[in-house]
């Protein structure tokens, strides 16, 4: 009988009922049926080279050979300090810290935050602002400035001291943003929230005032980051540089990896015993990321990101045109298609035909192909979904 009968131990936090996949390649996953489909959820945005690419198999490989899986953080490894050399390379940062996941992320990057802002404006100056719309994570720092009550009800009291700001209401967020504000916390799109661009001139007025009140600004990429959106960064659309920035999702290709880069203001305030994480950054995972982020930041990748924009903006608002969707947004290969109705029986129907996607919010339907994925392969995908429309 299969491990996944009804009478599973697994914690029922996830909705059934799913496909149990058992193998995969490139953009195709394959269930325990030997049925095949096209994967336009890339595991949520973190198989950005797909499944089984020989890049990730092979840097693996390598790193199994050492023997050296996990050292703690009580040493130094190579691979580790390569990786957050590529990571300061190729960003603002100068610093970086290494977790294990996005929502560990983004509170390692409020943590981080708040030590510098108390340490340089007193202990006042420790307030969070963040987004409604937002999705940060689930842990309790992350989920206190992620814009779900359902989410956050169960599980009240959160931390204290985070405001949720519209983002639409340029007055409330100047008002939100003081002497007592010590981070301000921003997806440069939400994702999970719809897929909504918060756009160049949001995140340079944010900016603004983040440096007159003295507060630390992160930019939460743990999905738009790492070449999603055609370049490196999301937030490189926008000209506009943060403080800090968590990564998580594609950054090991698959593997349970976050990072939090510091720009070196913020990394001074922060003294030895700070923060801490048992597996963060183990020579396995970031060999694996290293090479995953070196594919990642090739021309090949980037410009097949950027090819594949131009395709969907046009594809999709065929779509639009055609009245099979009411709108489309997005950027690179992260797209949000409104629906005008609720998404969850689309995914359903899609699936049953053989493309996986997933949602972004009641009625929007979110693809994100993996980074390399072909136009043929977009043309199959989205063939299909026009058919399910
Ligand atoms: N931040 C953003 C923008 C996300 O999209 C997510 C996950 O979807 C997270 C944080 C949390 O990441 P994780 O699920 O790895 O904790």
């Amino acid at each position: 009988m299969s491990a996944l009968a009804t009478t599973s131990p697994l914690l029922g936090v996830y909705r059934p009922p799913s496909p149990v996949l058992v193998s995969g390649h490139g953009t195709r996953v394959v269930d325990s049926g030997g049925r095949e489909y096209l994967d336009f959820t890339s595991g949520i945005a973190v198989n950005a080279l797909g499944h089984g690419h020989p890049t990730v198999v092979e840097a693996a490989r390598s790193a199994l050979a050492t023997g050296l899986l996990h050292t703690s953080n009580l040493f130094r490894t190579e691979p580790a300090a390569a990786l957050a050399e590529w990571l300061v390379d190729r960003s603002f940062g100068d610093r970086v810290f290494f977790c294990n996941s996005g929502a560990e992320a983004v509170e390692g990057a409020l943590k981080f935050a708040r030590r510098w802002a108390t340490t340089v404006g007193g202990p006042e100056r420790n307030g969070i602002v963040a987004f409604k719309g937002g999705f940060h994570g689930r842990t309790m720092g992350a989920l206190s400035a992620t814009d779900r009550p359902a989410y956050q009800a169960p599980f009240a009291p959160l931390v204290s001291r985070v405001q949720i700001v519209d983002p639409g209401d340029p007055h409330a967020v100047a008002r939100a943003i003081g002497p007592e504000t010590a981070a301000v916390i921003v997806e440069p799109i939400q994702a999970e929230g719809g897929v909504h661009e918060m756009g160049a001139d949001f995140l340079a007025g944010l900016r603004e005032l983040c440096d007159d009140a003295g507060a630390a600004l992160v930019f939460d990429e743990v999905q738009t980051g790492l070449g999603r959106t055609g370049l490196l960064w999301g937030h490189e659309w926008s000209g506009v540089a943060p403080d800090l920035m968590a990564l998580a999702k594609p950054l090991a290709g698959g593997l349970p990896m976050g990072a939090v880069v510091l720009a070196e203001h913020i990394a001074d305030a922060i003294q030895p015993g700070d923060h801490a994480s048992t597996f963060g950054g183990g020579p396995f995972v970031a060999t694996v990321a290293l090479a995953v982020c070196e594919k990642i930041g090739s021309a090949e990748i980037l410009e097949n990101v950027r090819r594949a924009d131009a395709w969907l903006r046009e594809r999709c608002a065929g779509l639009v045109e055609r009245g099979r969707i009411v709108e489309a947004r997005g950027r690179g290969l992260l797209w949000g298609l409104e629906l005008g109705r609720p998404a969850a029986p689309v995914v359903d129907a899609a699936r049953a035909r053989g493309l996986l996607v997933c949602t972004a919010g009641q009625e929007v339907l979110r693809l994100l192909p993996p980074l390399n994925t072909s136009l043929a392969e977009l043309e199959e995908g989205v063939a299909l979904l026009e058919e399910v429309l």
